[in-house]
């Protein structure tokens, strides 16, 4: 079967139980955000307890405080009530086995998906590729505690963001489906 077939069949049998969540109203019931990564090992609904009607999970490479990433938490807030952030990264994040250099230099080449080993991604496709990714901030990561504080310390200090969210910040590890804290980011998101 076809991934879309499988999709679709998946989302016949969902609607088919789907019971009292069609009367769900629209802001959050339980009042928060996740910000966090796009890994597919990583299940926010799992590994926080949500169910539909819960909680605004906002996902990108990294879970990034990107611009947009900020756009929706402000949306978030200030229309339909969320007064508590998570920021949640990962061990093992592939934004750790990149530079914004070698992502530009693997889409000037090729636009095929490249082969992940040893020595980090390199391209097996052909070419030709795009100078585009000169112009996109790839918010790759370095260190994984560090991004999390530098990212909860950017939301923090944004001027659409009011002093009194307080935003945690953890590090999902990928090998036991725990939140570890990461201190220096919860200190970085006290409300002020
Ligand atoms: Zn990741």
């Amino acid at each position: 079967m076809s991934v879309l077939d499988e999709v679709l069949d998946a989302n016949e049998a969902y609607a088919a139980s789907f019971g009292e969540k069609g009367q769900l109203a629209l802001p959050p019931a339980r009042r928060f955000a996740i910000l966090t990564c796009m890994d597919a090992r990583l299940d926010p609904a799992k590994y926080a307890g949500l169910a539909e009607g819960d909680a605004h999970v906002i996902r990108n490479a990294g879970g990034r405080a990107s611009d947009d990433a900020i756009r929706s938490l402000v949306i978030s807030y200030k229309l339909l009530g969320t007064a508590e952030w998570f920021v949640v990264h990962h061990t093992d994040c592939g934004m750790e086995f990149f530079t914004d250099e070698v992502i530009r230099g693997l889409l000037a080449s090729s636009l095929e998906t490249a082969a992940l080993g040893p020595d980090g991604f390199t391209d097996v496709g052909t070419g030709p590729g795009s100078a585009e990714a000169n112009y996109i901030d790839w918010l790759t990561i370095a260190d994984a505690q560090e991004s999390v504080v530098e990212d909860v310390a950017r939301i923090r200090a944004h001027p659409l963001v009011p002093g009194g969210i307080p935003i945690y910040g953890y590090l999902y590890d990928v090998t036991t489906g725990r939140l570890v804290e990461v201190p220096g980011a919860t200190k970085a998101g006290l409300p002020v």
